[in-house]
C-alpha cells in the first residue's frame, strides 16, 4: 500500500513537471511571436519613395488625405524629417494610403496612385496639393471629390487630365489602393498617421524627439553591422 502511494506520488510529480515544461515552451514561443509582430518591415514594392534608394533607415507614413492629423503631421513633423535626415541621405520616406474616411479617402488615393503611375516625378507635389486643399475647418464636409482632384491636377502640365479622370471614374488605379489597404491591415494600422521606422511603430507620431531617437538608434545599429 505504502509502495503504491509512493508510485502514485512519483507519477503525479512527473506529470506536473511535464505540464510545467509544456507551459514554459508555449509561453516562450508566444513572447517570441509578440516581439516579431512588434517590429515588422513593411513591403514597399511599388510604393512612392523619396530620398536615397539605399538609405539605411526607412520611414513609412500610413496616411489618409481626408485626415486632419495627417495634414498637421505633414506640415509640422515631416519638414523637420526632410531637413534633418532625408536631405543628408540617412532616411528614405514612403507613403501608404489608408482609407478610414470612406469614399473620399478612396477617391484621393486613386487620384494619387494615378499621378504616381503616369507622372511619378509629380507625385509628391500632387500629394502635398491634396493635403493643402484639405479645409482647415469643417474638414468633415465633403471636399475630396473627383472634381477637386481634376482641379488640382490642372496646375501640373505633366499630368494627363483625361487619364486621371478615367483612372478615378473607372477605378483603374483601385488595384494599387487595394494593395495599400492590405498592407495597413496586415500591419494593424488603427490610426492615422501611423509612422513606422525600420518596421517599428512610433507611439506618438507628433513626438519628434522620439522619432529622432529611434532613427538615431537605427543609424547607430546599421553602423555597427
Ligand atoms: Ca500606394
Amino acid at each position: 500500500m505504502k509502495n503504491s502511494n509512493m508510485k502514485f506520488a512519483v507519477i503525479v510529480t512527473i506529470v506536473a513537471v511535464a505540464l510545467l515544461a509544456i507551459i514554459v515552451v508555449i509561453s516562450s514561443n508566444k513572447s517570441q511571436e509578440q516581439s516579431v509582430t512588434e517590429k515588422t518591415e513593411v513591403d514597399l514594392t511599388g510604393q512612392p519613395a523619396l530620398g536615397e534608394k539605399d538609405a539605411p533607415v526607412t520611414v513609412v507614413e500610413f496616411g489618409d488625405f481626408k485626415c486632419p492629423s495627417c495634414k498637421a503631421w505633414g506640415e509640422t513633423i515631416y519638414p523637420q524629417l526632410v531637413e534633418d535626415y532625408l536631405i543628408p541621405g540617412d532616411i528614405k520616406f514612403s507613403y501608404v494610403n489608408v482609407l478610414f474616411h470612406g469614399e473620399e479617402s478612396t477617391v484621393g488615393a486613386m487620384a494619387a496612385e494615378s499621378v504616381f503611375k503616369q507622372a511619378p516625378d509629380s507625385y509628391w507635389d500632387f500629394h502635398k496639393a491634396i493635403y493643402d486643399a484639405q479645409p482647415e475647418v469643417n474638414h468633415d464636409d465633403v471636399w475630396l471629390s473627383k472634381e477637386k482632384m481634376l482641379e488640382l491636377a490642372q496646375e501640373f502640365p505633366s499630368i494627363n487630365q483625361d487619364q486621371l479622370k478615367q483612372d478615378i471614374e473607372e477605378e483603374l488605379t483601385k488595384p494599387q489602393v487595394d494593395i495599400d489597404e492590405k498592407l495597413y491591415t496586415e500591419h494593424n494600422v488603427t490610426q492615422t498617421p501611423t509612422i513606422k521606422i525600420n518596421g517599428s511603430t512610433i507611439e506618438d507620431p507628433f513626438n519628434y524627439e522620439a522619432i529622432k531617437e529611434m532613427i538615431d538608434q537605427e543609424l547607430e545599429a546599421k553602423k555597427n553591422e
